[in-house]
């Protein structure tokens, strides 16, 4: 059944901006730099810039910069990583692959990793912590800096769903010392495929990754460490780079609707909340609701399409249940509750009270 509100559509319905991709498109085709080409350092360098940082590094997805970035800090085996219970499977991924050992910290009512759960998990093995700004939501970075001095911990930032979020006028995956970033098709920053970069201050840890990225190879030839492929495409670079212009259009867009249905629910479900100092960039408007799965029927019969990100934690996922180490008491709650509505450039404001009034009909009723 095709819905009256999708919860996203990726086609490229205007037909300026279908033009303006052919066009970034055709540039590449021309002068057939396919892989490396100038469009890559070119993202590289405004990428950079933007987030506050010295360097960024093109790779082919999120997963992909998450993997290479731990790779870059030597972590493996008999390492171990805390990370937070809630996120897309490439976070947990992304840790095993390496070898390491992932520890699952619990999260706090707002869907990020909570500070406290994280103290009682370090050990002599623990050599880095990896967040995940969910939702476009900044974690509590002054409490994470904090404790990573203490111990003497990497932050290694999973901003995939956070691209140009900020805390207190710093963006996010600027406090790590890696930032990593997926640009797939559904994040806020897409590309029209598979995308992702990583940022960091450290050149060695940049040359490093400019190794990692292809083969572990230095000059292309001599290999030095075993690795995978995980370059850029050109394509997709130039796609990037005709986006990037619309990213702040986009987020100023999502954060109208979230606000208005912050307005317009905060007295049936909970609601995203945002504090002093803070933008988030709503890749999804999450609520909360003890009636979580009735409601999201409710929608669907009224045409409104809905997801639930995730309805499983990374440690209840086969893949990690026997090795999950860690407590997560507050998370194994929320992801019960969670409801992820429409929140995206290409509604109308009628789109949005719509989806908001039919919430609206649920909690009376049905009337
Ligand atoms: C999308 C996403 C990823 C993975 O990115 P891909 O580009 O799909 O590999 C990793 N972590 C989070 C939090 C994400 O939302």
């Amino acid at each position: 059944m095709k819905q009256k509100i999708p919860f996203l559509n990726l086609r490229v319905e205007n037909t300026k901006k279908r033009k303006e991709i052919s066009t970034a498109i055709n540039k590449v085709l021309v002068h057939g730099r396919l892989i490396n080409g100038p469009e890559v350092q070119e993202l590289e360098r405004r990428i950079s810039i933007r987030c506050g940082k010295r360097y960024a590094i093109g790779v082919n997805s999120g997963t992909d910069a998450l993997f290479l970035a731990l790779k870059s800090l030597h972590i493996g085996a008999g390492d171990e990583v805390i990370t937070t219970s809630l996120s897309w499977v490439a976070t947990a991924n992304a840790i095993a692959l390496t070898g390491a050992k992932i520890i699952f910290a619990d999260i706090r009512d707002d869907l990020n990793i909570n500070p406290v759960s994280i103290e009682k998990l370090i050990t002599r093995r623990t050599k880095a912590i990896l967040p995940v700004h969910y939702t476009g939501k900044i974690c509590d970075m002054s409490a994470l800096l904090k404790i990573a001095g203490k111990y003497g911990l990497f932050i290694i930032e999973d901003a995939s769903q956070a691209f140009d979020a900020l805390y207190h006028g710093r963006k996010a995956g600027s406090f790590g010392i890696l930032g990593c970033f997926s640009l797939n098709p559904m994040k806020v920053f897409a590309a029209c495929g598979e995308a992702g970069i990583i940022v960091t201050d450290r050149k060695d840890i940049y040359e490093r990754l400019m190794a990692l990225r292809y083969n572990g190879t230095v000059n292309k030839e001599l290999c030095i460490e075993p690795s995978l492929n995980g370059r850029l495409d050109t394509l997709q670079a130039a796609i990037l780079l005709k986006r990037l212009s619309e990213v702040n259009r986009i987020i100023d867009t999502r954060r109208r609707i979230a606000k208005r249905y912050n307005y317009l629910l905060k007295d049936l479900v909970r609601v995203p909340e945002e504090k002093e100092g803070e933008r988030n960039t709503y890749y999804t408007y999450t609520i909360q609701s003890a009636k979580r799965d009735a409601l999201k029927s409710f929608l669907w019969s009224c045409g409104v399409e809905t997801k639930i990100q995730h309805p499983y934690l990374m440690p209840q996922q086969p893949a990690f249940r026997h090795i999950s180490k860690g407590n997560f008491p507050n998370a194994k709650q929320i992801v019960k509750k969670i409801l992820c509505i429409p929140c995206n450039e290409k509604m109308t404001i009628r789109d949005v009270d719509y989806v908001a009034h039919c919430i609206r009909r649920f909690f009376n009723g049905g009337l």
